[in-house]
């Protein structure tokens, strides 16, 4: 089969491509290098299934071609991690909501199946753990930047379930509860990729709040299994399903986590949200998902533990390091740029092509 990954060169879509060509199927990526990287697909770029374009969105064109191209869209490409929705909240909302507008459009003319990649951060700040599908949401005050990421995930939401009612274009949205794994990065913030950086420096551990705030990490390998169970499962159309791990672990207990498979010396260290992000930061004391949807639709719940996890991610930056150390400043060079390569004119060619469109 053909798919497209809109956002294909990002932490999860990175992954997703290499399963899908485990599997023998033709890959094409979209991606205008915004928070993914080149780094992250490096490993694919040779592979005679892979076909990668750095793009924009917004070029409808070469989004119509690759959508005809492809049996599934998994629409990836959003602007996530916290830091990042507070610093540039206007690319936040036009990237996800645009974007997400603009692949709905383009693939009910088609009528091709599109994965929607929405995240837990919709439930907001309830309280009602752990959170199902059909609960309410409970979002702040619009004064408080975070919540215009949840609001502008939960419109996406909105509007691929009236593609789904209104133009009978099939889609499947996944709420992803804290995605971890290698080549996620703490640049926009997240928490993991964050404290293993820190550790592994020798650096102290950063707890924002008090530290019991608590979450549930999942594998990005299992996150990515349950995505495809559920685009095979006929009854997962226009449905909206949690994705993620229900082992819960507070910040601080995470922390001590990393520094004992790290083996640091690194310090603990509890820093104020005022400090951390920005004046009347509002963070949700728990986020659990309830996995009854996911797995009555598809007879899988995610269950990596989380040691297993950070080992992983503790090897990937390892791997990281020692590529760096002997790697070319061009391929540095290269990762950082943006948005130099991407073009929204129609008529400039892409940067990258495997295929002439
Ligand atoms: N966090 C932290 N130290 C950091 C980065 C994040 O204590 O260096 C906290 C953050 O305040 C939140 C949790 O870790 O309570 C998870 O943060 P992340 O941004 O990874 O995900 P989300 O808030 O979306 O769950």
């Amino acid at each position: 089969m053909r798919f497209l990954i809109t956002g294909g060169a990002g932490f999860i879509g990175s992954h997703l491509a290499e399963f899908l060509l485990a599997q023998r199927n033709e890959v094409f990526i979209l991606d205008d290098l915004s928070t993914g990287s080149v780094r992250n697909i490096r490993h694919l770029k040779s592979h005679e299934h892979f076909h990668y374009f750095f793009d924009l969105i917004q070029n409808e064109r070469l989004l119509a071609e690759l959508i005809d191209e492809s049996d599934i869209v998994f629409h990836l490409a959003a602007a996530v991690g916290v830091r990042l929705i507070l610093e540039s909240p206007v690319r936040t909302i036009e990237t996800n909501v645009y974007g997400t507008q603009r692949v709905l459009e383009a693939a009910s003319k088609k009528k091709k199946l599109v994965f929607i990649a929405s995240t837990s951060e919709v439930y907001g700040k309830s309280t009602q753990v752990p959170f199902k599908e059909d609960s309410d949401l409970v979002l702040g005050p619009t004064v408080k930047g975070r919540w215009s990421y949840a609001a502008s995930k939960a419109l996406d939401e909105f509007l691929a379930l009236s593609y789904w009612k209104e133009k009978k274009l099939p889609i499947v949205i996944a709420r992803l509860f804290n995605t971890v794994g290698p080549r996620q990065t703490g640049r926009y913030g997240m928490v993991l990729p964050g404290f293993v950086k820190q550790a592994l420096d020798g650096e102290p551990i950063t707890v924002y709040g008090s530290g019991q705030q608590s979450r549930c990490f999942c594998d990005v390998d299992d996150s990515i299994e349950a995505i495809w169970r559920l685009v095979s499962t006929d009854a997962a159309v226009g449905e909206v399903v949690n994705v993620g791990s229900d082992r819960e672990i507070s910040i601080e207990g995470l922390a001590h986590v990393v520094k004992e498979r790290t083996r640091s010396a690194s310090p603990i260290s509890f820093i104020s949200y005022d400090k951390a992000y920005e004046p009347g930061f509002e963070d949700m004391p728990r986020r659990v998902p309830s996995l009854e949807k996911l797995q009555r639709l598809t007879n899988y719940i995610p269950e990596t533990p989380l040691p297993q996890i950070v080992d992983r991610v503790i090897s990937y930056f390892h791997k990281q390091r020692d590529a760096e150390l002997v790697g070319s400043a061009v391929h540095r060079e290269f990762d950082a740029t943006w948005p130099a390569y991407a073009s929204n004119s129609p008529d400039r060619p892409y940067f990258a092509r495997r295929r002439s469109f």
